[in-house]
């Protein structure tokens, strides 16, 4: 019988918190912007300057910390871990090696099999490289250092996971605790979230965790679940030839589905970490913990015990709705505006959800805001516009947030509640339409749902179909 053989996975995770401005200079962390623009001497590494802590960064650090129920370091140091590549103008990350802010946390996830805990081994603060930029037409490689010092956080998991799905509901987890709490938006498309997946295979049943890789450049989670099933059998097929696995960093390509070795994998004491005296040790206080803990925003659970508390909208409206953070402001701010919160929850959840899809988007990119959704929400019940004219005025709301009053003033959307006109029109449908006026008379029925699509079709879609529906009965 073939061999049976078990996944093991630990992921370190990156992501970039959202403040104004970086780890340790008052340069904006602003994405884009002219190259080199958000850079000062700190940032850029010039000697003789000098890094000061961003209190914000630490805040936040420590509020994921106490979200992941870690242990808060109170004495915590920054370390420097020295590397030489242009992206780093010290020669050397400041980071965190022997103190990290927190230690020893824990995540809840559901699985097919029920829930299950992931350790969090520890998250450390540091600071982001600058980005390359190799320009192929000029043979050169151009650096720019706006991403220099801007801050990240590191969660380390302890090799708990077992399988594609359960990495994928680990980090879903993660991107919806941390934007809760509003420290990142946690994007993986835009590197605001970046996982590196540590991942080995070892026989089902043995004790020992085999060697592991280390990949890299994953960025989305169909990326993630294909590395890991490519990875896995990679070395599966090692084991199976009887060749070792190397540790090693890999390259994951997600458009040839498949990895190649970067580079084997270095050990601390390659970095020649130690303890950056630029920096003064960090003392964080019991006070300042439960000011934190006091502080923290209201959490998914929260949330949904809330809207079920409030809001007469099924339960299954309220997972989804939920699912993200940014999703829940607007249905919350819309509902406040229009007094209806089954509307607002079905805009977000079938038209929204299916344009986003469509356009291969996140809810937290959503544009529009909740003062014009609230203002279609009224402008259909108010009957100014029927449905249909008002699915055509959101899609444009979608992509671009405009006004849904003044649209369809300019467009001349407004559904024609001048019943003469409508009476007139029918007429000349019946007169149009001998077949179908007959079919209905003989007793079928449906034939009127023709009749009434005419109708529409002639009054350009800005009728309301009851009252098209009346009239035509009416008349015939
Ligand atoms: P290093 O110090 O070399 O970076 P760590 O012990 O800090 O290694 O582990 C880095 C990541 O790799 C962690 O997320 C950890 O859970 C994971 N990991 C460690 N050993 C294994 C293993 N044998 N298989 C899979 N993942 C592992
Ligand atoms: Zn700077
Ligand atoms: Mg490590």
């Amino acid at each position: 019988m073939a061999k049976q053989y078990e996944t093991v996975i630990g992921l370190e995770v990156h992501v970039e918190l959202s403040t104004k401005t970086k780890i340790f200079c008052g340069c904006s962390t602003a994405f884009g912007g002219a190259p080199n623009t958000h850079t000062c001497p700190v940032c850029t590494g010039m000697p003789g300057s000098l890094p000061v802590l961003n209190k914000q960064v630490l805040e936040y650090a420590i509020a994921v910390g106490l979200a992941t129920e870690c242990a808060i370091t109170q004495y915590s140091k920054f370390d420097r871990k020295n590397y030489f590549y242009p992206d780093n103008p010290q020669n050397y990350q400041i980071s965190q090696l022997y103190l990290p802010i927190c230690r020893n946390g824990k995540v809840e996830i559901e699985t097919e099999v029920g829930s299950k805990t992931i350790g969090i081994h520890e998250i450390h603060m540091e600071e982001d490289a600058g980005k390359l930029i190799h320009d192929e037409w000029e043979e050169c490689s151009l650096v720019d250092y706006n991403r220099s010092g801007v801050p990240l956080i590191e969660i380390v998991s302890e090799p708990d996971m077992r399988s594609a799905q359960e990495v994928i509901a680990y980090l879903e987890k993660l991107r919806l605790t941390l934007q809760y709490l509003g420290v990142s938006d946690c994007k993986l498309q835009e590197g605001s979230m970046r996982a590196d997946v540590n991942l080995s295979v070892r026989e089902a049943g043995a004790k020992e965790f085999g060697t592991r890789t280390e990949m890299k450049n994953l960025n989305s989670f169909r990326a993630i679940k294909r590395a890991v099933e490519n990875e896995r059998e990679r070395q599966i097929d090692l084991l199976e030839a009887g060749d070792e696995i190397i540790q090693e960093t890999r390259r994951w390509d997600d458009n040839k589905g498949e990895s190649y070795a970067m580079r084997s994998k270095e050990d601390a004491q390659d970095y020649r970490y130690f303890p950056d005296p630029d920096l003064v040790p960090i003392q964080v206080s019991d006070e300042w913990i439960v000011q934190i803990k006091e502080r923290q925003p209201e959490m998914r659970a929260e949330k949904i015990t809330r809207y079920k508390k409030e809001y007469d909208i099924p339960e299954y409206d309220i997972e989804i709705i939920t699912s993200s953070k940014h999703m829940a402001d607007i249905f919350e701010k819309t509902t406040v505006l229009c007094g209806q919160p089954k509307k607002a929850a079905n805009w977000l959840m079938v038209e929204t959800l299916r344009l986003l899809k469509e356009n291969g988007m996140e809810p937290e990119d959503i544009r529009f805001s909740p003062e014009n959704l609230a203002k279609l929400i009224g402008l259909t019940e108010e009957k100014v516009i029927n449905s249909s004219v008002a699915k055509e005025v959101f899609e444009i709301m979608f992509d671009t947030n405009i006004d849904p009053q003044l649209y369809i003033e300019e467009k001349g959307l407004k559904t024609v509640n001048d019943e003469d006109a409508l009476r007139r029109t029918i007429e000349a449908v019946i007169g149009a339409n001998p077949q179908s006026v007959e079919d209905y008379r003989s007793g079928k029925e449906k034939a009127i749902g023709y009749l009434v699509g005419q109708t529409m079709k002639a009054m350009h879609g800005k009728a309301e179909p009851g009252m098209v529906n009346k009239l035509l009965k009416e008349l015939l």
